[in-house]
């Protein structure tokens, strides 16, 4: 298990649409675990493959808000097969775009089929947090940041105060 260097945008990478994943083999749960410890390490609750520069279809997600009480959730090709009408509205932020947050709409509930950590096909029924974090990381895997949501103008605001963070310090890492 490795921490790894999340990329921050821009990064063209990040941009990059995730191709499915063939097997959950060995390498793949290998992934899985580094994306893990890389996530708890940066104190976030759902990291995308594509977060550490790898174009696979896998999440992780740990919503448990107690140190000792961990929950983490291993999605591979994850699908959503529904979507409520309804939408609710959190602040949100990404490791990808640190220090930055914006309030999204997303539907309330979904529902989400996908292959666990041994290759199980599951169906999950989400809703509140959960849901809204599915979706944020699922959109990570169409190559799609929460900010994409904001007006050309907020958007293009928060990625001039990001470059210009890059330029000043650029070994900079959040590990
Ligand atoms: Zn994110």
């Amino acid at each position: 298990m490795t921490v790894r260097k999340i990329l921050t945008e821009p990064n063209k990478i990040l941009r990059k649409k995730s191709q499915n994943v063939k097997s959950v083999n060995s390498k793949i749960q290998s992934l899985m675990d580094d994306m893990l410890d890389t996530m708890y390490a940066a104190s976030g609750i759902g990291l995308a493959a594509i977060q550490i520069g790898e174009p696979k279809r896998v999440i992780v997600l740990d919503i448990s808000k107690e140190e000792d009480k961990k929950n983490p959730m291993f999605f591979v090709n994850p699908k959503i097969i529904w979507k409520a009408n309804e939408d609710s509205i959190y602040e949100e932020g990404c490791l990808s775009v640190p220090n930055q947050f914006a309030e999204i709409n997303r539907p309330k509930q979904c529902h989400v089929e996908y292959l666990d950590y041994n290759g199980k096909s599951k169906l999950l029924k989400a809703e509140g947090i959960l849901a809204t974090c599915i979706q944020h990381e699922m959109d990570h895997l169409e190559g799609i940041l929460f900010i994409d949501y904001l007006s050309k103008l907020k958007k293009s605001m928060i990625i001039k105060k990001l470059s210009k963070q890059k330029k000043e310090n650029p070994n900079r890492i959040i590990v």
